[in-house]
């Protein structure tokens, strides 16, 4: 016989492995949960994870607003040409009193001309715009060149390295007066070929010899490519990217994405006046503001 004393003893047991049990099965819940939240997270992300940069190796503010605009303009020829013979030509030449007139409209319009080079390294000014001339043709020095200085601007020639000195081409000489004039050079590849349907070593040879070919005949870093009639594709992106270049620029008014391998132009034609080109400018801007471009 059990007492009255002893019962209370017993239920008491009773009641404290009853919460005891309890207690571990809850414990044992948790567990599984947190492992099975665990696998999950390894399942959902296995390549993210991988290479995703810690979080103290992101540089500080590595983004620049592009809302705060930087339109990067197109231009060829800066010469008087008009042949309706010829009419491609005569659309990639921007007359030099037109030329003029955009240039002096910009600067009322409080834009600066900065380069590349300053865009990457965070010079930036209140109101910046990028002036590029693509193939190097000799009237970038002989029109271009002079307006841009009488009005304290500066721009970026991008130029194919096998055509350096070629009858209508830029020559060393008159590049390397530009250069110390404050020009921004960059590649235009070796021969101006349809990057998207070159062939990997044929891209190798395009994108990386004329950086290097460039960086060896004018002493400094090559920092920009200009995809030659702006073909290019994800495999053309990365071979670039591979090769070192900071930022590379397309035909596109609007650009795909961040990335600053696929920046886009506004292009500047022979009708093109001072007024249309702020227009297309404004266009542009507008089309562009969603981006922020990561340029770290
Ligand atoms: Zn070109």
């Amino acid at each position: 016989m059990i007492n009255k004393k002893e019962k209370i003893i017993l239920f008491k047991i009773a009641r404290l492995s009853g919460v005891f049990i309890l207690l571990l099965f809850m414990i044992a819940i948790v567990m599984v949960e947190r492992r099975r939240s665990v696998q999950y997270e390894a399942m959902r992300t296995p390549v993210t994870m991988a290479v995703r940069p810690r979080q103290d190796k992101i540089k500080a503010s590595p983004y620049i607003d592009y809302q705060k605009s930087i339109p990067v303009l197109m231009y060829h020829h800066v010469r008087n040409y008009n042949n309706p013979s010829d009419p491609i030509n005569t659309n990639l030449s921007v007359p030099v009193e037109s030329f003029r007139e955009q240039v002096r409209a910009l600067k009322n319009a409080g834009y600066q001309t900065i380069t590349f080079n300053n865009l990457l390294n965070r010079q930036i000014v209140e109101k910046p715009i990028i002036i590029t001339f693509d193939d190097g043709y000799q009237d970038v020095f002989d029109s271009a060149y002079p307006v841009l200085r009488e009005n304290n601007q500066t721009g970026t020639v991008f130029v194919m390295s096998n055509f350096i000195g070629s009858p209508g081409y830029l020559d060393k000489e008159k590049i390397e007066l530009m250069l110390k004039g404050g020009f921004e050079l960059g590649s235009h590849t070796i021969s101006h070929p349809d990057l998207a349907k070159a062939d990997p070593s044929t891209l190798e040879y395009q994108i990386k010899s004329s950086k290097e070919i460039l960086e060896k005949e004018f002493s400094r870093p090559i920092e920009v490519l200009c995809y030659p009639s702006g073909r290019h594709n994800l495999q053309v992106i990365e071979i670039a990217r591979r090769a070192g270049y900071r930022a590379a620029v397309t035909v596109n008014f609007q650009a795909p994405s961040n990335d600053l391998l696929t920046l886009p132009r506004v292009r500047v034609n022979n009708t093109d006046t001072a007024e249309s080109l702020l227009t297309k400018i404004e266009n542009f801007n507008q089309a562009n503001n969603r981006f922020l471009w990561n340029y770290q």
